[in-house]
């Protein structure tokens, strides 16, 4: 049996506002558990909610991002519910007028096709606190500095197919929010969190499946394994002859192992009503200008531009222009380098797979996009081999104070590339190598003649104690050897 994989997201966006979205404690990260929240965020009676003019500014900002008709009036329900993490006993939310209404994403393809996925609506709600497992023995306990944060929960039409196309989605909105400037985008400490709702059905069938939802996975890794688990998991049922169970499920991405948490409660369960305490909220038009002037520029027209001011291919400026950071990173090198190409290629090489190791966001690197330029020159300017540039990164990365020029010095890593001193090195290995010589000249086919090539490198990098430069090295060997 062969099947479709449907895939619906519902992405939380925390939203970068200094103060919670209907009181004026603050939202930083890492505080003293329980000493950001106060009594509004907590609903203490005789409280009263006043919403957070940013937050609406925010999510606005977020809706014209992406093509979404903005609703002008706007209504906050109560989601009731009992959960440790939820004291008030329920969440503030919207159901039926959300701010921001259908919209839509276009996402580059492996393939190099674009695809649209249509996003239903964003609403704008407080998140709530935070329970916390470890070092309580046995206990949970319960951190509320969270409760009352602002977020935009994205929801998705069930548009994609497989789990490429929703990790490629869940990039792109990062990209997007982060280039708002609206949401730090650090997944670590819970910025975005990813639910997935995915069903089976058979191939070239139009009735959707049932579907579950994965809820709160919080890295791009996760998400693609999550999918990948819970894919296998439907099939195995589906192929047994069983069916599947419409639920809530979590992810254990250190286990690769899923478990259901809740089977699926309908709206109806949560007794939603508007909330008596938050007047409906009416946006004007000059809100809506204001919010289109100040949008930033954002990953689709930075790739055209990256494409035109660069001269980067389509999956080139696609990467680097998704992601703002990485983005002005690429720039500062670019800018400094002179050479895009080459900039481009140690951004996603070396610098992108160092950030990757260490796991860390580019606003951490320990290195500058201006120290990357300053070694982009001395690559293209032939003064440094990139064996010798890949220890000048190594050491700009370990906090080697020093301008790249100074550490090429240090480590003497210049290479020899003046001519002559090189034709006289090959001179004296090729009158050393005399068989070698006389095989390359019999050799009549051009792909083994190359390869024969490498057979004196060694030799002549050994001479040349390393700082031989080994494209004109090529070059002096082909034309003598040649000739
Ligand atoms: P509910 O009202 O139960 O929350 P929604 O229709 O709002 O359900 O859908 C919630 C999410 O699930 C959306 O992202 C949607 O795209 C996705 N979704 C809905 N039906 C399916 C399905 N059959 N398979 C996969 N995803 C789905
Ligand atoms: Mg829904």
């Amino acid at each position: 049996m062969q099947w479709d994989i449907v895939i619906g997201l519902e992405i939380h966006v925390q939203l970068a506002t200094k103060t919670k979205i209907f009181s004026g404690s603050s939202t930083a990260y890492g505080a003293e558990p329980n000493t950001q929240a106060n009594a509004v965020d907590l609903a203490m009676p005789g409280t009263l909610p006043v919403p957070n003019e940013q937050a609406f500014r925010y999510a606005v900002m977020f809706g014209l991002a992406v093509n979404a008709e903005i609703e002008r009036r706007s209504v906050f329900e109560r989601k009731n519910y009992f959960y440790p993490d939820l004291p008030k006993g329920y969440q503030t939310t919207q159901l039926e007028r959300p701010i921001v209404g259908p919209g839509y994403v276009d996402i580059d393809l492996a393939n190099g096709e674009t695809k649209r996925v249509r996003i239903h609506h964003a609403h704008l709600e407080e998140d709530a606190g935070k329970s916390l497992h470890e070092d309580f023995h046995g206990m949970t306990g319960i951190d509320l500095n969270r409760a009352g944060t602002p977020l935009i929960e994205v929801v998705t039409e069930p548009d994609m197919t497989n789990a490429d196309e929703a990790v490629a989605f869940a990039k792109k909105l990062h990209g997007i929010v982060t280039s708002l400037g609206i949401c730090d985008g650090d997944m670590s400490q819970g910025s975005m969190r990813f639910d997935v709702n995915i069903s089976l059905k058979p191939k070239g069938s139009d009735t959707l499946g049932t579907r579950t939802e994965t809820k709160n996975l919080n890295s791009f890794r996760f998400m693609e394994q999550a999918i990948a688990h819970e894919v296998e998991r439907q099939m195995d049922i589906l192929e047994d002859g069983g069916a599947i169970v419409q639920e809530t499920r979590l992810y254990n991405g250190d286990r690769d192992e899923s478990r259901s948490m809740r089977t699926k409660e309908e709206a109806n369960d949560y007794r939603y009503f508007p909330c008596p305490d938050l007047l409906p909220v009416e946006i004007d038009d000059a809100f809506i200008d204001e919010a289109h002037n100040s949008l930033p520029e954002l990953p689709d027209a930075r790739k055209v531009r990256f494409k035109e001011q660069y001269g980067l291919n389509d999956y080139d400026a696609g990467l680097l222009a998704g992601d703002s950071q990485l983005a002005a990173f690429f720039e500062a090198a670019a800018d400094r380098g002179k050479d895009a190409k080459l900039a481009s290629n140690w951004v996603q090489g070396e610098f992108s797979a160092r950030l990757n190791a260490e796991e860390k966001p580019v606003a951490d690197s320990p290195i500058s996009g201006e120290q990357l330029g300053d070694l982009v020159v001395r690559i293209a300017d032939n003064t440094i081999s990139s064996a010798g540039a890949k220890k000048v990164f190594e050491a700009l990365w370990t906090g080697e104070n020093d301008s790249v020029d100074a550490i090429i010095d240090a480590k003497g890593l210049k290479q020899v590339s003046d001519t002559g001193e090189l034709e006289k090195m090959v001179d004296e290995v090729l009158a050393s190598m005399p068989d070698q010589v006389a095989q390359y000249q019999q050799e009549s086919d051009p792909k083994k003649q190359k390869k024969m090539l490498g057979g004196f490198m060694g030799p002549l990098m050994k001479a040349s104690k390393g700082q031989g430069n080994p494209k004109l090295f090529n070059e002096i060997l082909v034309k003598k050897l040649g000739g």
